[in-house]
């Protein structure tokens, strides 16, 4: 049995190219006293993990060099030395991507239920990304069912979530993608009401008259840049803007280039709440967000698709082709094999 990581070896200047990361074998670590060693099986790619690859960090702390990528992981226990955990059970953490993780202690990791649905979800809809569009959408857009929503980046890990969290609410949703088929997947799969291809209207701002012709009353952003100017100057009386993420200018941040927003004399012209938030204050709601969404899931209430690429040698690949939008819902990289399946 051997180790296989893929280790951060040098800063992006801009987009992240794959000399970025370093494949590298090794030993399997040794299982101490009251030590888990997981076999991981799902490794997340996620937006966030770009700022941490800047020497700042983003807002969180910047990823070490010659370390292996920290990420969400599933995975299965393969040697426990610590009783609360027996083998093959099967749990997500913070670990990284690397084909065996040890867990000190057992420290952080969660056990699931793999009868709550297919064991991924733990870092997909019933975990990190979907609780972020709970809270975004529920706790801070609280739509209401005569509004217009409009979500970006819309058919992604957490965006098919807010736009079907606010259909629940009886919300007129509209959500904007980078294709075709990511547009037909919202409308067509999701039941959005409708959607745009960004990449392909003749502008953002006629796109948005077109599909949203009685103003916007809550924008989920998940993108920042023009598209957030746009729907700024679309808002309606008292419109609430959860801002969850700027993916359009994660590349710039470092370099100061990032793009300015014109339009926010609307936030006062409109009564409007544009805030951001992080999902790490409100991992308090983990428990009861994952019991309510396995059920919206197992009535059909709610679909998820996930995006699953093979291999860790694929994994830089998967990141850099999820930061340019080749995924169509939640990028994962599957590293072992899932006997769940
Ligand atoms: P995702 O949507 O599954 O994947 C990222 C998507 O971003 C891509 O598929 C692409 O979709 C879109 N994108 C990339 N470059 C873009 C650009 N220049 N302009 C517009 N869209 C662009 O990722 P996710 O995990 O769901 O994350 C979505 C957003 O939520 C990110 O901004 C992330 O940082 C944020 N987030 C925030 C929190 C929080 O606690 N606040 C937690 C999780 C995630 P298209 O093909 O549609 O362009």
């Amino acid at each position: 049995m051997e180790n296989r990581q893929v280790v951060f070896v040098k800063r992006p200047a801009g987009a992240v190219t794959p000399d970025c990361y370093e494949l590298r074998d090794g030993a399997v670590p040794e299982t101490g006293d009251g030590d888990v060693l997981v076999r991981n099986i799902y490794l997340s790619c996620d937006p966030y993990m770009r700022g941490q690859m800047d020497s700042d960090g983003g807002n969180k702390v910047a990823f070490p060099l010659e370390e292996v990528i920290p990420a969400r992981v599933v995975g299965q226990v393969e040697k426990s030395r610590n009783a609360d955990f027996k083998e093959g059970e099967f749990v997500w953490s913070f670990l990284g991507w690397e084909l065996f993780t040890l867990a000190p202690g057992g420290e952080g990791l969660r056990k699931i239920d793999p009868s709550l649905g297919p064991i991924s979800h733990a870092i997909s809809v019933l975990g990190m990304p979907g609780l972020t569009a709970y809270v975004g959408m529920i706790d801070i857009g609280r739509p209401e069912s005569d509004e217009t929503v409009f979500v970006s980046a819309a058919s992604g890990a957490v965006g098919q979530v807010a736009g079907q969290l606010a259909k629940l609410r009886g919300a007129r949703v509209v959500g904007s993608a980078g294709s075709d088929a990511k547009v037909d997947h919202i409308v067509k799969t999701l039941g959005f009401d409708q959607g745009f291809n960004y990449k392909t209207v003749s502008s953002i701002g006629a796109a948005l008259d077109e599909t949203c012709p009685n103003g916007i009353d809550v924008y989920f952003d998940n993108v920042g840049g023009e598209t957030l100017d746009e729907v700024l100057a679309r808002i309606n009386t008292h419109a609430r803007l959860p801002i969850c993420g700027q993916i359009s200018q994660y590349d710039r941040i470092e370099t100061g280039n990032t793009e300015s927003i014109r339009n926010v004399s609307s936030i006062l012209r409109a009564h409007a709440t544009m805030r951001g938030f992080s999902v790490r204050d409100n991992m308090d709601q983990f428990d009861d967000y994952v019991t309510r969404m396995a059920a919206l899931m197992k009535a059909g209430d709610v679909v998820y698709a996930e995006d699953i690429v093979d291999g860790i040698e694929n994994a830089p690949a998967a990141f850099i082709d999820m930061m340019k939008g080749e995924n169509l819902g939640k990028r994962l990289v599957r590293v072992g094999e899932d006997p769940t399946l």
